[in-house]
């Protein structure tokens, strides 16, 4: 392709999203060759709490994945090998395709260990093409790190993600321009970044279904029911994610949020969930070697309006304990009282801000964020 044309395409942007192949799951097998072809479960011992942090395409058959927690997983798949988190082995592995994605272009930016998106917009300026780029950082991962990786090619970060997903395992998915519309019309919303289950049933009771359904409701019916976030919604119904590849973010932050079916009305349910959460930061934090100063929460009300309370402590923290004490607290400051002691949430989260390292020897992937797959085994020592 040569670069005449350019004036017409030259402010649309060329995102390749690529991401690993149940990855912590794919590295125990690789390293553990009697472990292929077998439903591997890395994750949470099944005795306790814990919950799966990615398991195998064997035992996703049985209808395992992340996030459920690892004694239901052993209940759907009794023949499941149960396997502990070795994030050493797994942040050596993101290093080197890292290494590798950051040979194609310097705008790279991590979402997780397994994950990144890539802005190859300048890289492609010479003719080659995007979803030539994306094949041969395929094939490279697969042949220095014997791992598979799916990639995804559009014009934004929404719609590669979207592409990098499809053809799971393995799999390369070009999204054009001219069929990005089409392409996310008849998707189900839950499909869409930022689209929760408890927007999904709102969206369902205002009869939103589709993408396309949302892209046919107006602006102001969104915005009235959900805010800033509506805004949002009616941009990536339409295709639009202007979200730059930002290959510096440093993460602030890390937490957990969960939002409920059915609102919460009982502290005791409130706390007790908090403290579920809690476990997973704090593990998530051990992952990355990372302490925070700042604990804050996170409530929705059911009429959508949401408040954080944060307190700052005078040492980093990272252990379930620490972070614990002071949940009851902001719990309650951030339960108004006027809302009366049923007050019902619809959302809650946690976080730990004012990030340091706990660690002397931290190289580039420990600073990574680590969204989906995390170890929390709530082991912590
Ligand atoms: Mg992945």
């Amino acid at each position: 392709m040569s670069s005449e044309g350019k004036e017409t395409t030259s402010s649309i942007r060329k995102i390749i999203h690529v991401d690993m192949d149940a990855f912590f799951a794919a590295v125990e097998q690789r390293d553990h060759p009697e472990l292929r072809g077998q439903p591997v479960i890395v994750g949470g011992d099944p005795a306790g709490r814990g919950v799966v942090a990615t398991c195998s395409y064997e035992a996703r058959r049985f209808g395992v994945h992340s996030a459920m927690t690892a004694s239901r997983a052993k209940s759907l798949c009794p023949q499941g090998i149960f396997i502990r988190p070795r994030m050493d082995a797994y942040r050596q592995t993101s290093h080197q395709v890292m290494e590798i994605l950051q040979s194609y272009t310097s705008l790279v930016e991590p979402l997780s260990l397994d994950e990144a998106f890539l802005d190859v917009t300048e890289a492609t300026s010479n003719g080659v093409l995007a979803v030539q780029i994306a094949q041969e950082v395929r094939t490279r991962i697969e042949r220095e790190t014997g791992l598979t990786a799916s990639a995804g090619v559009s014009y934004n970060k929404l719609l590669a993600k979207l592409a990098s997903d499809w053809r799971k395992p393995d799999g390369l998915m070009v999204i054009p321009p001219e069929r990005g519309l089409s392409f996310l019309a008849p998707l189900h919303v839950s499909k869409l970044h930022g689209v929760g289950p408890a927007t999904v049933d709102k969206l369902a009771q205002l009869g939103i279904h589709t993408v396309l359904d949302l892209r046919n409701a107006s602006q102001q019916t969104l915005v009235s029911h959900f805010g800033k976030l509506g805004l949002w919604f009616g941009e990536i119904a339409n295709g639009i994610d202007l979200r730059p590849v930002q290959p510096n973010r440093v993460r602030k932050s890390v937490g957990c949020e969960r939002t409920f079916q059915t609102d919460l009305n009982d502290r005791q349910d409130m706390m007790t969930v908090l403290i579920e959460m809690t476990e997973r930061v704090s593990s998530h934090l051990y992952a990355l070697g990372l302490a925070g100063r700042t604990v804050s929460i996170k409530v929705r009300f059911p009429d959508f309006k949401t408040v954080t309370r944060a307190l700052t402590v005078s040492e980093p923290i990272w252990r379930l304990e620490a972070i614990s004490a002071v949940l009851p607290t902001l719990l309650a400051r951030a339960i108004p009282s006027e809302r009366g002691v049923h007050a019902s949430v619809r959302l809650l989260g946690v976080a730990l801000n004012g990030l340091v390292n706990t660690e002397a020897n931290l190289d580039t992937v420990d600073q990574l964020s680590l969204l989906d797959e995390i170890a929390p085994n709530g082991e912590t020592p």
